[in-house]
């Protein structure tokens, strides 16, 4: 069977299979990732411009393992999602976010907020504010002191559901913001009924901020939009001193990204906190 127009065909069907196998791996192997102790979270700082002081941590999960090595987020958490595992393995990095949160308390150091990042699969799920308020209790947090990340298009897909759940959230006290935004076309009339308190302007517009007229339109208006419905606005993947001061100019909330610090371990984090109050 060497007839030429084949080719195409076979190996079209050996790329569907080699990305299926690598599914299959992945899903197997993340069955085993919590009780092998093979998930660990870093921690990166979220800085208010106008206070000059960390004020939040967004939590992001990692995986190794001895035979993957290190498996980047943006291919284990799709797996994830659609094997369902995301369910514990959201629950497992909520608690371990909002356990280190309460250390970090009790050791003293300046408050911030801690950042979780939700997936779609999660914040469907009914059960998701009673899990909240059980971790919260359990582990001895404030509500006000976790944040819940959901990416704009989540948010927009489906809208109904996004107010129903995010009012739940707000009504217990965790505060929510909207990741990803400017991506996600979620209509204005949502937007001011998503019980937001921060949007995160998406990192795509943050990187050319200095030289592209577009995205510097598209910034402003997030931020001039956010400010009249009263919401705070971070701008990810800030990596340099220019994008930085171009975002405090034109108002801005807060930043995060490689320029002030990548994701660190917890005891780097800490080292951060306290070097910033040392300051
Ligand atoms: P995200 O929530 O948009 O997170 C921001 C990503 O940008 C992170 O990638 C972060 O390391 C990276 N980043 C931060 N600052 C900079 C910068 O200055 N420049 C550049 N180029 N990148 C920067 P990471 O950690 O690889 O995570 C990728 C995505 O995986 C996240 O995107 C999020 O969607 C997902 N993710 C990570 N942890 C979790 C989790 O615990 N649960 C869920 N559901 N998703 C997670
Ligand atoms: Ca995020
Ligand atoms: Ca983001
Ligand atoms: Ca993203």
């Amino acid at each position: 069977v060497k007839r030429s127009g084949r080719h195409g065909i076979r190996f079209f069907t050996s790329a569907m299979q080699q990305r299926a196998a690598r599914h299959l791996q992945l899903v197997n192997a993340l069955r085993y990732a919590i009780e092998r102790d093979q998930l660990h979270v870093l921690y990166q700082p979220q800085v208010a411009l106008r206070e000059r002081a960390i004020i939040g941590a967004e939590a992001l999960l990692r995986w190794e393992t001895p035979e993957l090595g290190k498996v980047s987020p943006a291919e284990f958490i799709p797996a994830a999602e659609e094997s369902g595992l995301i369910q514990s393995i959201g629950a497992w990095v909520l608690r371990e976010a909002v356990r280190q949160a309460v250390r970090w308390r009790s050791e003293g150091l300046p408050p911030v907020t801690m950042a979780v990042n939700l997936s779609a699969v999660q914040f469907r799920n009914t059960d998701l504010p009673k899990l909240i308020t059980r971790i919260l209790q359990e582990e001895g947090l404030p509500a006000e002191y976790l944040e819940l990340e959901l990416t704009e298009a989540v948010a927009a897909n489906d809208p109904q559901g996004a107010i129903a759940m995010m009012n739940k959230l707000h009504e217990r006290g965790v505060r929510m913001s909207i990741d990803d935004f400017g991506t996600g076309f979620s209509s204005l009339s949502h937007l001011k009924k998503f019980m937001a308190y921060k949007l995160k302007i998406d990192q795509s517009f943050v990187r050319d901020i200095t030289t592209d007229a577009e995205d510097r339109a598209i910034v402003n208006a997030i931020i001039q939009m956010a400010r009249s419905l009263g919401m705070r606005t971070i701008a990810e993947g800030v990596e340099t001193v220019e994008q930085l001061s171009y975002l405090h100019e034109h108002l801005c909330d807060e930043i995060q990204g490689y320029y002030f610090s990548r994701p660190v371990t917890a005891t780097a984090f800490r080292q951060l906190l306290l070097d910033g109050a040392a300051r």
